[in-house]
């Protein structure tokens, strides 16, 4: 039955719709042709991009490399878009996903984005630091070279501001972190994904796109910066594991995911949004900002559980 579900933190609806009975395979995208040509983000082509910021380096090179955005959507030198905008490209080699390197290596990854936020929070002006990745180009990328981009701004972004302001009116009526208790409500659910020892990945209530899944570290940490060194790897490990079992069940997926944390001095609970992007936001999506999910949650889930 269709149901018109509201999310458990935000004033935010979905239409979940079952009533065309889909089945992962109707959400497979076809593949788009890779582009010939000169990668930029290949090690050789330094030279092509902006100026190193930071990178990890290897026995054989650099193995995760930071640079500033060759367009910038925002810069220090921007006073009416200030902030930054800077590039990770998570790997050395072209041809392979995120989650096909082990979890070390994915680590270096989490790595670059702790130490990119700690960086960067520190410019005075500079507000919050959104970490993303777009994957595919259903997804907003042209480069198929796996990346993540960073977004600094002058000001919070709506949507964390009102997570931050739904989880301030439940902790003062509550006086517990909402997220906690969807964790703990979620853990017992039919939308439980998995868990490690550190992280729970969860297909919310209120999902918005086919397949969505959240990562939340078990603990309740407002920072992914605030996280123990096995709670990095844990994360790792999270990720990995949901990204090769979207991948499994959607033959390489288009998806954005984004990190969550906590806006300068406030108390948050730190989390990753993964939304593959596998449907086309339309004209109801757009006047209505109710977006209609025709993959309930629930038996999202139960298909993700049975690739683990
Ligand atoms: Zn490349
Ligand atoms: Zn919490
Ligand atoms: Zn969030």
């Amino acid at each position: 039955m269709n149901e018109l579900r509201k999310d458990c933190l935000l004033d935010r609806w979905v239409l979940i719709t079952e009533n065309r009975g889909k089945r992962p395979h109707d959400f497979i995208q076809k593949q788009c042709e890779a582009k010939e040509g000169v990668c930029v983000f290949c090690p050789g082509n330094e030279h092509l991009t902006p100026k190193e910021i930071i990178s990890i380096s290897g026995p054989h090179g650099w193995t995760v490399r930071c640079f500033e955005n060759m367009y910038p959507a925002t810069s220090l030198d921007f006073p009416q878009a200030f902030g930054r905008h800077e590039v990770i490209v998570e790997m050395n080699q072209h041809n392979k996903n995120l989650q096909d390197l082990p979890p070390g290596a994915i680590r270096e990854v989490i790595d670059m984005y702790c130490n990119r936020i700690c960086e960067i929070s520190t410019i005075s002006g500079i507000q919050y630091v959104l970490i993303f990745k777009n994957h595919g180009e259903e997804a907003g990328t042209s480069i198929s070279h796996e990346h993540s981009q960073l977004i600094a701004l002058q000001r919070v972004p709506t949507l964390v501001e009102e997570e931050l302001a739904a989880y301030k009116k439940y902790h003062s009526k509550e006086k517990r972190c909402i997220f906690c208790d969807i964790a703990k409500m979620e853990m017992d659910s039919e939308r439980k994904i998995f868990e490690n020892d550190d992280f729970f990945c969860f297909a919310p209530f209120a999902s918005r796109f086919p397949f969505e899944a959240w990562l939340l570290p078990k603990r309740h940490a407002g920072n992914i910066t605030d996280l123990t060194n096995e709670e990095k790897n844990s994360l790792a490990d999270a990720l990995k594991k949901i990204l090769e079992a979207l991948s499994k069940l959607l033959k390489n997926p288009p998806y954005n995911y984004y990190l969550h944390i906590a806006p300068k001095g406030e108390d948050f609970h730190f989390h990753i949004e993964i939304c593959p992007r596998v449907t086309k936001l339309a004209g109801f999506e757009l006047g209505s900002e109710i977006i209609i999910n025709t993959m309930p949650p629930e038996k999202a889930a139960a298909e993700l559980r049975s690739l683990l």
